[in-house]
């Protein structure tokens, strides 16, 4: 029997494997590797944080999923690709063959260029690590002293729904020591976002009492002090890095076509540019119409990509995929407040988090959550 492996449980996956729980992929087996049984959905992530949500209703049960759609789970990470011998190198040992392979496994963190980071930074990525690491770091926070100074390196979407996460914690936890400085490199926060919302969210952050230090750029890391471009250093009793997504390193190693930044680069139909019974999608795939690396793509490239597996299994002609040149953000700011950008437009107000809250939930119903159980077809 033919087999496909999905190697990443990405928010694509979870579309391919609802798909494929609906209508079975005939002559072929499926397998999805994957390190975790569960898929946190990062976009609710800041409201657990924030004490919003518990974790469980942030979780996709990724094995009851695969188990609803009849592929095999391996509980282990892709660690390498033979793509002479056709296989997946997996960090339990374990060797996978394949014939087709879809690739969803999302970024690391971009933190290459920072020394010191791996030691004295708490990356927000792999997720599960972050979570893990949170109640020691509230505990730590909640320990008398004078003064607990928490930076939070990186100002794009992740980094600045954080830091009003966790100011929104410190008020109804009572922290009034923690002082939270958001550090970015541009003049204002949201790279990318419209200036309105940029100003707003600037404004916002002074009004929730976060420090914001723009046009700064860390270059090196100690314990408890960030090294910065052109000015003195800033103290830190915890630093947590959201700086953006690099690729993993196996995947250039592994000899597909990349772009410079290593990401794996796809046609339209989703296939590798260099290996064609390879697929990739979400944040470490470089798409033809180039896009940012956003849960907002790794969404909506998930139907196409459930397609496009489904007929190249079945030696069928695929579709092309142009992902939309807008989309919607919805950034939380702590208060059950949020932003919302679309293209040049932009939104703001306790209105937009519950708009932001029903999608959200409404996109974890579909394919069931740990809090839930049960997968809503
Ligand atoms: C705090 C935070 C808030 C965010 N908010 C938003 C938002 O509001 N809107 C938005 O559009 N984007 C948001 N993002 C960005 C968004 O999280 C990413 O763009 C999105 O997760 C990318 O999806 P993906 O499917 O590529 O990968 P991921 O969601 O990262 O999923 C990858 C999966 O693959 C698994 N995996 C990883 N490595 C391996 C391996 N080697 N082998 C096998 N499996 C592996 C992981 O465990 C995970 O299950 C946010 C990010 C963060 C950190």
């Amino acid at each position: 029997m033919k087999r496909l492996v999905l190697l990443g449980g990405g928010h694509a996956h979870v579309k391919v494997l609802a798909d494929l729980a609906e209508q079975p992929l005939a002559g072929w087996e499926v397998h999805l590797v994957a390190p975790y049984r569960r898929q946190i959905y990062s976009g609710m992530l800041p409201g657990w944080v924030a004490g919003h949500y518990p974790i469980e209703a942030c979780a996709i049960r990724l094995d009851a999923l695969a188990r609803r759609a009849r592929v095999a789970f391996h509980g282990t990470a892709g660690r390498g690709l033979d793509l002479h011998c056709n296989t997946v190198q997996c960090a339990d040992g374990s060797t996978l063959r394949f014939d087709a392979l879809s690739i969803d496994t999302g970024p690391m963190p971009a933190l290459q260029d920072l020394p010191g980071s791996a030691e004295h930074a708490l990356p927000v990525r792999p997720i599960e690590q972050f979570i893990a690491a949170w109640p020691a770091l509230v505990e730590r926070i909640r320990r008398p002293c004078r003064r607990f100074d928490l930076v939070v390196l990186g100002a794009g979407a992740s980094g600045v729904e954080l830091a009003f996460a966790i100011q929104r914690r410190a008020t109804t936890e009572g922290w009034s020591h923690l002082v939270i400085t958001v550090l970015g490199s541009d003049a204002l926060p949201l790279p990318g976002a419209p200036l309105a919302t940029r100003r707003r969210a600037a404004r916002l952050l002074a009004r929730r009492g976060i420090a914001w230090k723009g046009d700064c750029r860390a270059t090196r890391l100690e314990a408890g002090e960030m090294h910065v471009e052109g000015g003195p250093p800033l103290r830190f009793d915890v630093c947590i890095a959201s700086t953006g997504a690099a690729a993993p390193a196996w995947t250039v190693a592994s000899g597909l076509a990349t772009d410079a930044r290593g990401f794996i680069q796809v046609s339209r139909s989703l296939q590798s540019a260099s290996h064609p019974n390879v697929f990739a999608a979400g944040d470490v795939a470089s798409y033809a119409d180039e896009r940012p690396k956003s849960g907002v793509f790794a969404v909506r490239a998930g139907p196409v990509l459930a397609k496009n597996l489904r007929a190249f299994c079945a030696g069928q002609a695929m579709q092309p995929w142009t992902p939309q040149s807008h989309a919607l953000y919805l950034i939380s700011t702590g208060e059950r407040h949020a932003l919302a950008t679309w293209g040049r437009w932009s939104w703001s107000g306790c209105w937009v988090w519950r708009w932001k809250d029903r999608i959200d939930r409404q996109f974890m119903r579909r394919f069931g959550t740990e809090a839930d159980g049960s997968p809503r077809p």
